[in-house]
């Protein structure tokens, strides 16, 4: 019961990539650049199990962003054509690049560190790739001309990293879809078939990530106006509830989404954001165990795992891995109170 875990990304080291920045330049070029990405990945695992996480990420260093991470290494995209567009529904303006013709992968995208991961852990692996929805939110697209045709082939493209990762030995795989809660109409409409067919055929446990993005500034505006209580999950957990995908990963912690809205998800493992992302203050164990302890009248701990609400790739090293310790030792201060 109440098994740890994160979101997915954490602080690249400067030696990688400009630290505390979304989008950070590398730090290094060519063979040494790759060398960096290996290394970084392994310090990645060491630091989570020392952290005492149950199951592990590779940090996702190998990629620049939970997005483009993927598509740069994808046929059918023209990087040079970058387009400022309004992402999230106009939430922030991003520089993104152009869909220009019909989309492939060019090879394997994470074979590399998914590889590097599973050979230097024992412990439960989990790996992340963006969803479809989010994708097709971030891109513009000069050659589908349809949003929903556009996902479903990005979904396949995913379906067939996510059989690779899934070969190598990965244990869940997890798709970020914080598009999830801007759009919930079309998630009933089709994010959730966009989803599972990004997910079909697999052994992995199934995840899908859905929080309220990053700590930046346009963000944390954001969430400013969404007034006394947040009710953007519970548009679209029937449609979860009754889909293939057996993991969700919700942020909580400092949030003001009601916790009763768990009990949307009947039978699904819900990993709970116990550790705030946005501020650097790292939080005590006890904090973290009130959090959990207040998400029991919904999920049974078995079926609870402590989490980040979000990605740690922007925040400073030091407090990211001090607020790993947190969650683990709130973890165990709670798991002790209920004699497991
Ligand atoms: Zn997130």
């Amino acid at each position: 019961m109440l098994e740890t875990t994160i979101a997915g990304s954490l602080p690249k080291p400067a030696w990688l990539a400009e630290p505390k920045m979304l989008w950070a330049p590398w730090a290094a070029e060519g063979e040494a650049l790759e060398q960096a990405k290996r290394d970084a990945t392994l310090l990645a695992i060491k630091e989570q199990e020392d952290a005492g996480i149950d199951i592990v990420t590779d940090g996702e260093m190998a990629r620049q962003h939970f997005v483009h991470g993927f598509l740069v290494n994808l046929d059918g995209i023209d990087f040079s054509q970058r387009v400022k567009m309004g992402i999230r529904d106009n939430r922030y303006v991003a520089e993104v690049p152009t869909v220009t013709s019909a989309l492939k992968r060019k090879g394997s995208v994470h074979k590399m560190e998914a590889t590097l991961a599973r050979s230097h852990t024992r412990r439960r692996l989990k790996f992340t790739l963006p969803g479809p929805m989010t994708i097709v939110d971030t891109i513009a697209d000069r050659f589908y001309g349809d949003r929903v045709k556009m996902a479903m082939r990005f979904a396949d493209l995913l379906n067939e990293e996510a059989r690779e990762l899934d070969a190598i030995g990965v244990d869940v795989i997890q798709f970020d879809e914080p598009a999830f809660n801007v759009y919930t109409r079309e998630v009933g409409d089709w994010g959730v078939a966009a989803l599972e067919r990004a997910a079909q055929g697999l052994k992995a446990k199934t995840c899908v990530h859905i929080c309220y993005g990053y700590g930046i500034k346009a963000n944390i505006e954001w969430k400013a106006s969404l007034g006394g209580e947040w009710r953007q999950y519970e548009a679209i957990f029937p449609a979860l509830a009754r889909s293939k995908i057996g993991q969700v990963s919700l942020e909580c912690i400092h949030s003001k989404v009601p916790v009763s809205l768990l009990g949307l998800l009947k039978g699904k493992d819900i990993l709970l954001g116990a550790i705030d992302v946005a501020t650097d203050r790292v939080e005590t164990a006890d904090e973290v165990a009130a959090v959990l302890k207040s998400a029991l009248p919904y999920v049974a701990p078995e079926n609870l795992q402590p989490c980040t609400n979000c990605g740690m790739a922007p925040l400073d090293r030091t407090i990211a891995y001090a607020k790993l310790e947190a969650l683990a030792t709130g973890a165990r201060k709670l798991k002790a109170e209920l004699g497991g």
